[in-house]
């Protein structure tokens, strides 16, 4: 085998030598045409099969694999749509100890038509001991050895196996072998490469894209595949910051409005709060209002936990805008927030001569209209001066419009958007935010999180943002206890819920759906409310859920914020910024079905008062599993750290959302969890697109094609 001369990537794969006809047609069948596509096929995950030698089947938690040889296999039918295939089997080699182990498919019996006595297979899982038998439920497995001649049985045994993700008709030993055919006739150093060079020393060093993907495809050592991936990662998340920078790049290039804050309206709002903003409310404040002073639209994050005052920092930026003859929206994610919101803004800015409208699917009813306010001159305007000399607002417009998505697909349009907030942005996707955007000219954009989102997630989904964080939250906060508990403790957690009610507190039931799913076997809330009725009797205690009424929705969460109602049965709907201060207890049902993130984001409807709260999460007896994971809700309060073990515990992909929406997935998602990585990612775009803002010299040639790729992807984020 030599590698002096190397088939350039995009050589098309029929002119690939020694490549079967099938997989190319299967292949091709998958949109994989060139060498290119091959190569950059990555394994999801590596198998060692370099020593198989057998030290017994033993249960644990990490996915093992062994190499097996089937000794029976039966199907188990039972009830409705159900049937397992057991396949029984046995180490292939140095069986000494004559262990079996019970692999288990449920509902595939079809796999009896596959899997037979005495076929040699490779599996992979987590080995369970189910009395005393042990059992791999679901394994991964790879059949041995049937059919094949020795010279292909070295691609599938006995080194670090690639295993491929599959998709369509691509089988895994096809796919592998005709990667390793491709990998034959390649020489890396003829691929090249994305990333600028990396520094002589330092991880990197010596590191090229053309071996990163060869060691991936074979590996002869794990170090080396593990660095492999960690440069392959970090040339994504580069491509991603490239994407990213550039647009943050060609906003600070656009000329919006210059709204410089003349203090009266802000200033007069915020002496009238029955409290001082902090330090960290004020830092925000200023950035905020420095970015609206320039002739560059603002495009900020305003980050912060749960309760840590963001909305009224938002408030007063929309003030500045109004000081500045211009008209704002705030977006919330649910129609109760955006209630909430109408409300704080109906009692604290009315009195200052503004006029707030609200707009909800259901809602109309204020009388303002929008969009016969004199438009502005076709070019933007850059001082005050020039605003003021416009017509000034028709009485009959509202300075303040608060809304839910609706807003975006109204039929109104404003004359004279001059700053958008966007309450809880996790809610909402990129493409939703432009389109209001473009409604306006150019307004200055202030995007507000939900929860804390680890630093590396702000790099990469907002990372064409200017962020501001609010790391502080106010002081005279009571404290919240959380704890979490079995559901068998439910009558002594009744019995503390009572005496709480009695002091006059409030309390909130947090269930995760609405109706009883067979499949998921979660306690509804509807069920939920006829049991807590009984149980906190005399009180009143109501059902609030997503399906209801918008109208009843709002009459109930009234009743609630006034005291009426003492304990409220609900669904997630209450999940985003609701705010009572009297509520001072939240239980929430089968708690081990929610991420970290989200039970944070809920027990943050509570300790809005003085009073101390209490948060319970419930789980399921013996469910040691949550025990453990949930734990980390009872020692901190501190949504970053919490968002921090979210993102490692259970990936991007989990934690990300509906957020991650329109966006590729990424290969190597796992390791946005470091933010080491993300970081240098970060610098080297940044470093690239401020020496060549164009992109387009020759070095970067190699880049052409992934940044046409980002183009396009842009535009479709907007549409
Ligand atoms: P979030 O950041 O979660 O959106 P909110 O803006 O809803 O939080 O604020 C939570 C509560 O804290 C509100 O009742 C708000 O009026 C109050 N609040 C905001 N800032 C302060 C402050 N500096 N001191 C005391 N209370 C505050
Ligand atoms: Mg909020």
């Amino acid at each position: 085998m030599t590698k002096a001369a190397s088939i350039p990537l995009d050589t098309a794969l029929d002119a690939v030598p020694g490549l079967p006809a099938f997989s190319l047609k299967m292949l091709n069948s998958e949109g994989i045409n060139t060498v290119g596509d091959l190569v950059t096929c990555y394994p999801t995950r590596h198998e060692d099969r370099r020593s198989l030698a057998f030290k017994g089947f033993s249960p644990g938690e990490t996915p093992v694999c062994h190499h097996v040889r089937i000794l029976k296999t039966r199907v188990l039918r039972f009830g409705k749509g159900g049937g397992v295939f057991e396949v029984v089997v046995e180490a292939a080699q140095n069986n000494l100890m004559n262990q079996q182990l019970t692999l288990r498919w449920f509902k595939m019996t079809f796999l009896q038509k596959v899997l037979a006595v005495d076929m040699e297979l490779m599996v992979y899982g987590k080995i369970k001991e189910i009395k005393a038998r042990l059992i791999m439920d679901h394994p991964d497995y790879e059949v041995v050895r049937d059919e094949e001649d020795d010279a292909t049985a070295k691609i599938h045994t006995g080194r670090l196996v690639p295993i491929y993700r599959l998709r369509g008709g691509l089988k895994q030993k096809p796919l592998r072998a005709a990667i390793w055919q491709v990998i034959d006739q390649l020489n890396a150093t003829c691929i090249p490469d994305l990333l600028p060079k990396p520094k002589t020393a330092g991880e990197f060093a010596g590191m090229s894209r053309g071996k990163a993907l060869l060691t991936l495809h074979r590996p002869i050592e794990q170090s080396d595949l593990e660095q492999a991936k960690r440069y392959l990662a970090l040339e994504e998340f580069y491509l991603m910051q490239l994407r990213v920078v550039k647009r943050k790049l060609h906003f600070k290039q656009t000329r919006g409005w210059s709204q410089p804050a003349t203090g009266s309206l802000a200033t007069e709002f915020l002496n009238n709060l029955p409290f001082t903003l902090t330090e960290a409310q004020q830092r925000c404040l200023e950035e905020i209002k420095e970015d609206m002073a320039e002739l560059q639209p603002m495009n900020r994050l305003l980050h912060g936990d749960v309760g840590s005052g963001k909305t009224v920092v938002a408030l007063a930026a929309m003030l500045i805008a109004v000081e500045a003859g211009q008209q704002t929206v705030l977006m919330a994610p649910t129609q109760i927030l955006a209630e909430q919101h109408y409300a704080n803004a109906l009692r604290w800015l009315e009195p200052l001569g503004i006029r707030v409208s609200l707009r909800t699917g259901s809602k109309r009813e204020d009388g303002y209209s929008l969009g016969s306010a004199g438009r502005w001159p076709a070019s933007a305007v850059d001082s005050t001066a020039e605003i003021n000399a416009v017509a000034p607002l028709p009485s009959n417009e509202p300075h303040l419009l608060i809304g839910t998505h609706a807003l975006l697909y109204g039929e109104e349009s404003f004359a004279r958007l001059g700053l958008v907030v966007i309450d809880e942005q996790h809610k909402f996707g990129v493409a939703q935010r432009t389109k209001l955007i473009d409604q306006g000219r150019m307004p200055d954009v202030l995007v507000m999180t939900a929860t804390p989102i680890p630093r590396t997630l702000t790099l990469t989904l907002y990372g064409d943002l200017d962020v501001s964080t609010i790391d502080q939250r106010p002081k005279e906060r009571g404290k919240v206890i959380t704890a979490v508990r079995e559901i068998t403790k439910v009558e002594d957690v009744t019995k503390f819920v009572l005496t709480q009610l009695d002091e006059g507190r409030q309390c909130y039931i947090v269930y995760p759906l609405i109706e009883e799913s067979e499949k998921l076997d979660a306690s509804a809330a509807k069920t939920g409310f006829t049991e807590w009725s009984k149980r906190l009797a005399p009180n009143s205690v109501e059902l609030l859920h997503g399906r209801m009424a918008p109208e009843e929705k709002e009459s109930i969460m009234k009743r609630f914020r006034k005291g009426d109602i003492q304990a409220l049965v609900s669904t997630t709907v209450i999940e985003v910024g609701v705010d009572v201060p009297n509520a001072t207890m939240m239980l929430i049902h089968d708690a081990g079905r929610y991420g970290l993130a989200q039970l944070h984001q809920l027990r943050g409807r509570i300790g809005r008062g003085t009073h101390t709260s209490y948060a319970v999460l419930f789980i399921a007896k013996g469910d040691k599993e949550s025990q453990q994971r949930l734990h980390i809700l009872e020692e901190t309060n501190d949504g970053f750290l919490i968002a921090e073990e979210d993102l490692r515990r259970r990936g991007p992909g989990d934690v990300l959302g509906q957020a991650q929406s329109g966006q590729a997935p990424l290969c190597f998602g796992e390791m946005l969890a470091d933010t080491r990585l993300v970081a240098l990612a970060r610098q080297l775009a940044m470093r690239t697109l401020t020496t060549d803002p164009l992109l387009l010299k020759e070095e970067h040639a190699n880049l052409r094609p992934f940044l046409q790729d980002i183009n396009t992807s842009m535009q479709m984020s907007i549409q």
